[in-house]
């Protein structure tokens, strides 16, 4: 049974604005070319969108520019009342931004809920923010002078983000610019372009002024961001996105010296020691395994267990992932939405071929296609006695499978969970309070799930460390990313 009807889906598609928006107005790219928005449910063509050229995310950027530092003095209640209009606007179109999210990205309509009010909060955080960005006086040491410590909006901002949080991923970044006073072009991917082109209207709507905000969508990342990239008016850059692409942003941003901020991938460990409550490790591991079908830079990517437990768990896991229904993210009952396009799911099936012809077990799910669906799906997979070889523990997988691995001390499991260029997350379940403590100053990461398996809150800061890059996005840190500081010596008698 549908529960949404496709006229629905229809009226929400047709109410985004499908254009650019270069300082405050809607426009063509240059040329008329677009480029197409799939459902990856069905495969089918949802809308068109504008294809910008390289001319046009340059003009994106002078409109940054033209008002930059109009709106670095704006005062700070006013940013962050905006914000604050722009979040009440989010959650009031709550509903509606869902589908658009679900039609776009895949994902059942419950997570495309959940990720508008998460991404919602964003704003309302920075909202509060804006009003408390603070400095410093001092007396010098030796008293012959004062200090004064100021943060100052770094500048005009690119923001480049992801298909796998299309709304999240933005407000993440939009927020804190807003609240510091940044002007920003925001490019967001070809394959989600309608979250954020939605979101750009909302700003507009409740007031954000023309030209602070200015979004385009392209075919080409790289055509169209390397010249602002190489642009000396460019101040700073904000990705969000894989490790690869990453470092090859951070050596073109090293000609200008930008600020950079880089969250990138991640291969997040989910530790189950001998003590934990098993069921709740369980439980956690379907938040932290399945949540966006796997697609999250903070899915945990392997499982580390004790050999005492694995077979429960095993068991128990497996269980939950086989009950998970498939299908269009729209329709009732739908648990698990399709993954975002055939490359993905080619790359995911891969690493389970590899597992596999490695000597890791099968417990439910698999490598088949499931015959007679369209659309990019993958069942849900549980692999048992995956050995270390297999590149699936050490590669992203961005998908709905779960390799288990055990462990049988302590040390073991702590050199197998930092065994990983990666450092964004890691998710431990212990009841031992010392241990956990141990073990959570001992983890490589930016960020630790302990006993839960989400640890995603605006009020948090987010980010990596080691290859998954750096920068925190959300919590009081979140701000300083777009700050600079500025110290004036003063003179004194
Ligand atoms: P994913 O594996 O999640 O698709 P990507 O790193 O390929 O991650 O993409 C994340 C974002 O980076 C998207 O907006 C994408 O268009 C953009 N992107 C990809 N390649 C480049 C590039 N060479 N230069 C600038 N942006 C890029």
């Amino acid at each position: 049974m549908s529960t949404i009807s496709s006229s629905t889906e229809q009226d929400v598609v047709a109410k985004v604005p499908k254009g650019l928006f270069i300082g405050g107005e809607w426009r063509d790219a240059t040329g008329g070319a677009t480029l197409p928005v799939e459902d990856p449910s069905t495969g089918d063509s949802l809308c068109e969108v504008a294809d910008a050229t390289p001319e046009d995310a340059t003009a994106a950027l002078d409109a940054a520019c033209a008002v930059q530092a109009e709106w670095a003095a704006t005062p700070p209640r006013e940013r962050g009342e905006i914000l604050r209009r722009a979040y009440e606007a989010v959650v009031a179109r709550a509903e509606e931004l869902a589908l658009l999210m679900t039609l776009e990205m895949g994902k059942p309509v419950a997570e495309s809920r959940a990720e508008v009010l998460y991404a919602a909060d964003f704003l309302r955080w920075f909202s509060e923010e804006a009003v408390r960005i603070e400095g410093r006086w001092a007396t010098a040491p030796n008293g012959g002078m004062r200090m004064l410590t100021m943060r100052q909006p770094v500048g005009p901002c690119l923001l480049i983000t992801p298909w796998n949080f299309p709304l999240a991923m933005g407000t993440r970044k939009i927020g804190p610019a807003v609240a510091a006073g940044c002007t920003m072009v925001v490019k967001p991917a070809k394959q989600t372009p309608l979250s954020m082109l939605a979101l750009a209207q909302i700003l507009d709507e409740v007031g954000l002024p023309d030209g602070v905000l200015n979004v385009f969508t392209s075919r080409s990342a790289s055509k169209t961001t390397g010249p602002l990239i190489d642009d000396p008016r460019l101040r700073k850059l904000s990705f969000t996105g894989s490790t690869e692409v990453g470092r090859q942003l951070m050596r073109q941003a090293s000609e200008n010296l930008l600020r950079v901020s880089m969250e990138l991938g991640g291969n997040a460990p989910f530790v189950v020691f001998e003590d934990a409550d098993v069921d709740a490790a369980v439980e956690g591991a379907m938040v932290a395994k399945m949540r966006n079908v796997g697609e999250a830079c903070t899915a945990a990517n392997r499982f580390h267990v004790h050999a005492s437990v694995a077979d429960a768990f095993t068991q128990k896991l497996a269980e939950r992932m086989g009950g998970l229904q498939l299908g269009r993210g729209s329709e009732d009952g739908v648990t698990v939405g399709p993954l975002i396009d055939d490359d993905q799911r080619g790359k995911v099936r891969d690493l389970v071929e590899d597992a596999m012809a490695k000597g890791a077990r099968c417990v439910v799910g698999g490598p088949e296609r499931i015959p007679g669906v369209p659309g990019y799906f993958f069942p849900p997979t549980v692999l048992a006695d995956v050995p270390t070889d297999a590149r699936l523990l050490a590669e992203e997988i961005f998908g709905p499978v779960a390799p288990i691995a055990t462990f049988e001390t302590e040390d073991d499991a702590i050199v197998a969970a930092n065994r990983t260029e990666f450092g964004l997350v890691a998710y431990v379940y212990t009841r031992d309070l010392d241990r956990a403590i141990r073990v959570i100053e001992r983890l490589e990461t930016g960020m630790v799930g302990l006993n839960q398996g989400l640890v995603s809150n605006a009020a948090a800061p987010f980010g990596g460390v080691k290859q998954s890059g750096f920068g925190r996005e959300g919590g009081v840190e979140g701000i300083d990313e777009y700050l600079s500081i500025k110290y004036a010596a003063i003179r004194a008698e």
